[in-house]
């Protein structure tokens, strides 16, 4: 058996992990923790930065993780995300300044974000030149500090202008390749199982499986 605790304070992340990686149980990390703030680096730099912080976080204080009520036989992995979005007309950028691209902190954030992009890409047409992709890098560190790592790519092209109300970021001027909408019109069920998240996190099981750290868990049809 095995156990993820997500180092994230964000809920909405650890429900569309939990979905990813199901049927393996996925726990929000306890409150109290603090993860290293991003850097510029990249996005697997940032992913172990916050798990590595949370799994010392763990080995300093063992009572940290008694709230989660583990077998004894359980192990845990602790689990850190990054993610953006890459244009490749713009260099790769936004890249791993995505989350503050548009100068905006907390709400608004996301329209100044896409705006900003739309803005940038003005002059350029057709979905050759707004070729785009979301990345995730995803890690886990075990309580030894022992670590693996995957990616998932998520490809596409920057719409003209942004439509759908679902999701979140970018997710109104990103049409995947394959689709004609947007990822803001989809249903969240479809996102969660198509997304650069979705493709990093079965990523990962299947390094897990490999390893044989899943005893038959987390198995799923491609
Ligand atoms: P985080 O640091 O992994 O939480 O994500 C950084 C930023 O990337 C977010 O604030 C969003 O702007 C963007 N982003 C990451 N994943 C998605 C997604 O699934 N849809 C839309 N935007 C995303």
């Amino acid at each position: 058996m095995i156990r993820f605790v997500l180092a994230t304070g964000n809920r909405h992340k650890v429900d569309e992990f939990a979905a990813i990686l199901a049927p393996c149980r996925v726990d929000a990390m306890p409150a109290g923790v603090e993860l290293p703030p991003e850097g510029e680096e990249s996005f697997a730099a940032n992913a172990l930065g916050k798990a590595e912080a949370l799994a010392r976080a763990a080995a300093d204080d063992p009572a940290l993780l008694a709230g989660l009520g583990l077998a004894p036989d359980e192990k845990v992995l602790f689990l850190a995300d990054d993610s953006g979005l890459e244009v490749e007309a713009l260099g790769w950028a936004p890249g791993v300044t995505s989350a503050r691209y548009g100068g905006v902190d907390g709400p608004g954030a996301d329209r100044a974000n896409y705006e900003r992009l739309l803005g940038e890409m003005s002059g350029l047409a057709g979905p050759l030149a707004r070729r785009a992709r979301f990345v995730c890098s995803v890690v886990g560190v075990a309580p030894d500090l022992s670590r693996c790592a995957a990616a998932g790519h998520w490809w596409g092209a920057i719409a003209e202008a942004p439509r759908g109300e679902g999701g979140f970021g970018y997710d109104p001027v990103f049409v995947p390749d394959g689709s004609s909408l947007t990822v803001a019109e989809w249903p969240q069920e479809a996102k969660d199982r198509a997304s650069h998240r979705a493709l990093a996190g079965r990523a990962l099981i299947e390094i897990l499986q490999r390893e044989g750290l899943l005893d038959g868990q987390g198995r799923r049809e491609a």
